[in-house]
């Protein structure tokens, strides 16, 4: 606290990302990064671009990155935005679009950053529960509502909701904008970017940093309607004229050139998670069904918070959140077979 401190200061409750610990042999399975690394060709064309030209500001409308993003997505360049991660995506949609006199729309168990944006922006909110089984049931959203905003898959359950029933979401809200965050969709779940042509009031916010295993580099994307697509340049021309560099606009297009590097990778990790959950439940876990990199689990014999802080101990990292509902589970990142045997022998230990 201080009394230099801008008043609005004073009330935020800043969003805390998983530790990034720099312990030797550490199992870090605490953010869903991926476990292999980059496409070698966006590591080339990163390096590529490290030159005299770096004295010069990037392109601010990162013009050859939309259009590769908007050729690979069928869409116009026009109906693509792009910023430092998406979670700066995320915040210029919070709000460009979000902020209205009805509330905003959110699950009560999600990405634990959109109550801090709404805090940030002045946004009223209100949480929608989980059904029982965990699930978003879209029905429950038919109130009054400013706008929506789901991450589908959802963070931290891992479940993901089909295209037909975001299609069920955007007809119930024809007249409110709806984000579909879909940082996880590579690993198992149903894009809706398909729907945007038809559907005006849709964002879809993407990200490089899971499936393009390029969390490093700062770079995530939004596709929608060209007039959504310029309220979120309107905030991102108040705020930052240049969020992306020219080494991650350079491996951010080489990364998605390499179509065959992408498909390898994302298909192994759906592979590993299989691995995972199969070890889990044979130690006796109950874990969600994941359409994402991760998986959300808990144990009928021993409390999150406790198994969270043993594996700890063992130099094991996984992500436990102590809130309501949600404190018993474990969210474990899929790692390298070698880290899944280490975790599961660690936890086997433990149990
Ligand atoms: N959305 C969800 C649901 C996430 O879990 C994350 C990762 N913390 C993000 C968005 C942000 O990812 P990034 O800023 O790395 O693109």
């Amino acid at each position: 606290m201080s009394r230099f401190w801008s008043s609005l200061i004073h009330d935020l409750e800043p969003y805390v990302p998983g530790e990034q610990p720099t312990v030797p042999d550490l199992v870090k399975l605490n953010t869903n990064e991926s476990p292999f690394g980059p496409s070698p060709r966006a590591l080339e064309a990163i390096r590529a671009a490290a030159t005299d030209d770096l004295r010069l500001y990037p392109d601010p409308g990162a013009t050859a990155l939309r259009d590769t993003l908007a050729a690979y997505h069928e869409v116009t360049a026009e109906q693509v935005f792009v910023g430092n991660g998406s979670d700066e995506v995320l915040a210029h949609s919070f709000a460009a679009l979000l902020k209205h006199e009805a509330p905003l729309l959110f699950p009560d168990i999600t990405y634990s950053f959109y109550p801090v944006w709404c805090r940030l922006f002045g946004i009223a909110y209100e949480t929608v529960p989980l059904d029982d089984a965990m699930r978003v049931r879209v029905s429950d959203y038919r109130r009054p509502a400013g706008a929506v905003i789901l991450a589908n898959p959802n963070a931290p359950t891992g479940i993901a909701l089909s295209r037909a029933r975001v299609a069920d979401l955007l007809r119930d809200h024809s007249g409110q904008p709806v984000v579909i965050d879909e940082a996880y969709v590579d690993f198992g779940g149903e894009t809706v970017i398909p729907l945007v042509d038809s559907h005006p009031n849709l964002l879809v916010v993407r990200t490089m940093s899971k499936s393009r295993a390029l969390a490093g580099l700062r770079v995530g994307y939004a596709i929608g309607d060209a007039s959504l697509i310029e309220a979120l340049n309107r905030v991102k021309d108040s705020f930052n004229s240049y969020p992306l560099g020219r080494s991650a606009q350079s491996g951010a297009i080489a990364s998605v050139e390499d179509e065959a590097y992408f498909q390898q990778s994302r298909a192994r990790v759906i592979e590993l998670r299989e691995r995972l959950n199969q070890g889990l439940l044979r130690l006796g876990f109950e874990v969600l069904p994941s359409a994402a990199n991760f998986v959300f689990a808990r144990h009928p014999g021993h409390g999150g918070a406790a198994l969270a802080a043993a594996l700890r101990e063992h130099a094991v990292l996984v992500r436990h959140f102590a809130k309501p509902r949600i404190s018993d589970y474990l969210r474990i990142s899929v790692g390298t077979e070698a880290r899944i045997a280490r975790l599961l022998s660690v936890l086997a230990n433990i149990l």
